[in-house]
């Protein structure tokens, strides 16, 4: 007979974890299921977040920024780097062990938390809400579940270019998708990357610091439409400064792969370009990924873009099965995915879990980091509301003197007349620490006056967040 849970979670990554470790918490009999495999075989839950994803990519920045610092940020502390040198192999494989610690910390977890788990392919085999739903594995840990509620996390995948109406298959030796974008074994000479979006400005900046001339081609017209518009021009004047070269309106046409990789374009003029790469990276975007659960068998709705439907709460059109993160509508972010996790564990459990996409926080791990949450300027404007801006430049911080980076500024909207945070936008050193305070202060409902009350420690880089409180009404003391 079929070993029956309270709760399946299809899916290790972030949501699909969390939610089976908080399921758990309640009290929950809870299994959860994972394909995922290192190249020996074994189970590596964590999903695209930590295989592919969030952890592999902040490890290769980290250590391409340490090179570049070395490389131009020492001198001017008085540290002279003599021979300095990358070993591209011995920095793939720190990645590599960084991302086996978080699939070992996620394995402990599920014994900690007393979760089973199969690895292997899950897919619905039958059932009903008043009968529970089987649940198929197929792989190493083959086996055959039953269970009340069932969470489908089964995240997304790359999305493939098409040029000139051809798809370009990714191969992951010259076309890269972001598994291969993080496995290049030695610095391109030359590195074309499609698509300027988060994934594509943070694998770009990793290769231009090991050496690498780096053209990224982007389709939309405007820069970072989705930041504030302030804030993507600072970006894009610094990543121009750092030799970033960033086309956009740049239709592709043609993609040629041989020795190296040919890429047709037209430029945002209409003129016909063409240019030569040793690696190509195409980060336009992910698709929901939805293959291998048998959905169409079981009656599991998706919406016309492939996502699996759901409502407000994560309910599917099926009862009592459930679908989060990058599966369904909405940022595809790690942390998005861990909240609805959470929230539905909680409402199964008959509780009010809840996620607020207004104040998810975007962060980009360029340098300078750019982050955000709430509404930005052009999106005020747009709506007709009436707000107050100010901002405030790290060039005056003098935590950011001190550490040497002095780049962008922290700026807060808000609204007119309460002076209720809209929204905080920030470009510049550690901004992904720093909007963890617009995310708190906007949750509770504040005002900048708030935080422009509020005491932070000095010399920090968060003097900065409350001087831009202070612009907002135009009493900044340290401009
Ligand atoms: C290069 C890169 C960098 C990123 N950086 C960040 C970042 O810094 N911050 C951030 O918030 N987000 C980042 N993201 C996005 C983030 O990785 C995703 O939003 C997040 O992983 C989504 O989590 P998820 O749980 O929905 O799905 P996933 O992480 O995709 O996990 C889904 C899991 O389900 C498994 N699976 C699929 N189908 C089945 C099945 N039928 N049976 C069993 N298992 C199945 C998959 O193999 C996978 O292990 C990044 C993404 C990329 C590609």
């Amino acid at each position: 007979m079929a070993e029956q849970f309270d709760v399946a979670v299809i899916g290790a990554g972030p949501g699909g974890y969390i939610a089976a470790i908080r399921a758990a918490q309640l009290g929950f009999r809870t299994a959860c299921i994972d394909d995922w495999s290192t190249a020996e075989g074994k189970p590596a839950p964590g999903g695209t977040c930590t295989n592919v994803g969030c952890i592999p990519s902040k490890a290769l920045l980290q250590s391409s920024e340490n090179y570049e610092h070395a490389g131009h940020a020492f001198a001017e502390h008085g540290i002279d780097v003599g021979g300095l040198s990358v070993d591209v192999a011995r920095m793939l494989a720190r990645k590599d062990k960084v991302v086996r610690q978080n699939n070992d910390g996620i394995v402990y977890l599920f014994k900690k938390n007393k979760i089973s788990f199969f690895h292997g392919i899950g897919s619905f085999a039958g059932g009903s809400a008043t009968e529970g739903w089987q649940i198929e594995v197929k792989g190493p840990g083959a086996a055959t579940l039953g269970a009340k509620h069932v969470i489908v996390a089964t995240g997304s995948k790359p999305r493939a270019l098409v040029a000139g109406g051809a798809s370009v298959p990714f191969d992951n030796k010259l076309i890269l998708d972001n598994d291969g974008a993080l496995a290049i074994p030695e610095v391109p000479k030359k590195l074309g990357v499609i698509g300027a979006g988060v994934i594509g400005l943070e694998m770009g900046s990793v290769w231009r610091r090991l050496g690498a001339e780096v053209t990224i081609l982007e389709a939309l017209p405007a820069f970072l439409g989705a930041a504030d518009e302030q804030v993507a021009k600072e970006a894009w004047k610094l990543f121009a400064k750092q030799g970033l070269a960033i086309r956009l309106g740049a239709t592709i046409t043609k993609v040629t792969p041989g020795k190296d990789v040919g890429v047709d374009y037209n430029d945002a003029e209409g003129g016909k370009q063409s240019a030569r790469f040793d690696k190509l990276i195409v980060s336009i975007g992910r698709v929901p990924h939805t293959a291998g659960l048998n959905a169409g068998g079981v009656g599991l709705k998706l919406d016309e873009r492939g996502f699996i439907a759901v409502d407000d709460e994560c309910k599917t059109n099926l009862a009592n099965v459930w679908a989060i993160g990058d599966v369904v509508r909405g940022p595809m972010l790690a942390h998005r995915a861990e909240e609805e996790g959470v929230a539905v564990a909680e409402r199964i459990a008959g509780g009010h879990g809840h996620v607020d996409f207004n104040t998810v926080p975007w962060v980009i791990y360029t340098s300078p980091e750019i982050a955000w949450v709430g509404q930005t300027e052009q999106q005020l404007r747009a709506a007709g509301v009436a707000y107050r801006a100010g901002s405030f430049p790290f060039m005056a911080n003098g935590r950011a003197r001190a550490l040497g980076d002095t780049r962008g500024f922290v700026k807060f909207l808000a609204d007119a007349k309460t002076d209720r945070i809209l929204g905080m936008h920030a470009i510049g050193p550690l901004v992904s620490e720093l909007i963890a305070e617009g995310v708190v202060a906007m949750e509770f409902g504040a005002a900048t006056e708030d935080i422009a009350r509020i005491c932070h420690a000095h010399p920090s880089l968060s003097e900065a967040v409350k001087e831009a409180a202070l612009a907002v009404d135009k009493r900044t003391l340290n401009l």
